[in-house]
């Protein structure tokens, strides 16, 4: 069953044109850890039966191998107690930004649905290493989403649907961003702008912070 979601969670984020090949992961909380795709394996193979299950010391509790980010994915559900699923894309706009290693700044108000007025860029770290998982964590700060220097972007959620949303809606953001850099320097929205987006958000689809 939580296989099962898992699996068509990748199907649909590689349907949206926001997964490809072995480029990204995603894991859902269970039981006492979690489940995450494997390592290195095409989303086009994988079955319900690929995805592994890991415990909270770090260890595989099924067979296979799990995503080499299993540290980040691990870290962020130690530190966030009320997030169960994690998403990382190579997604083409979110990527393109990361590759400035550039802040989203609150250029349209929907930067809101990673509950702050900024997504950041964590700093570069080797893909799979803790130093990887530690940048990301502090990008992640009281914030669902982040960009990955040179890497990619991570969404977080309560549920897998709410971290596909967020995910979504990070890759529509960052292509808004790029193609409004094209002509011109975005105006931002100001602080107080922003308080009023997030008092407009209460009860707002699944966006209440
Ligand atoms: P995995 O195939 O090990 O999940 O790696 C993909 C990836 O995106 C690494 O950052
Ligand atoms: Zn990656």
């Amino acid at each position: 069953m939580v296989n099962a979601s898992l699996l068509d969670s990748v199907l649909t984020l590689q349907s949206q044109g926001l997964m490809q090949g072995t480029s990204g992961n995603a894991s859902v909380r269970h039981g006492n850890g979690y489940v995450i795709t494997p390592s290195g394996m095409p989303i086009s193979d994988m079955q319900a039966n690929s995805m592994v299950e890991m415990d909270m010391q770090g260890k595989a509790a099924s067979a296979g191998k799990p995503s080499s980010e299993w540290r980040f994915h691990h870290d962020i559900y130690q530190a966030k107690p009320e997030i169960s699923a994690v998403i990382h894309t190579h997604s083409m706009f979110a990527t393109t930004i990361a590759c400035l290693r550039k802040d989203i700044p609150p250029f349209h108000y929907m930067i809101a649905v990673a509950g702050g007025d900024t997504i950041r860029c964590a700093d570069y770290a080797l893909f799979g290493t803790q130093a990887l998982s530690d940048h990301a964590l502090e990008a992640l700060k009281d914030s669902r989403a982040c960009l990955l220097a040179n890497h990619g972007m991570i969404a977080v959620g309560k549920t897998l649907q709410q971290a596909i949303e967020v995910a979504v809606e990070v890759e529509t953001l960052c292509e808004q961003y790029w193609r409004a850099l094209q002509i011109g320097e975005p105006r931002l929205l100001s602080p107080q702008e922003m308080q009023e987006v997030f008092e407009q958000f209460k009860g707002y689809g699944s966006w209440d912070k």
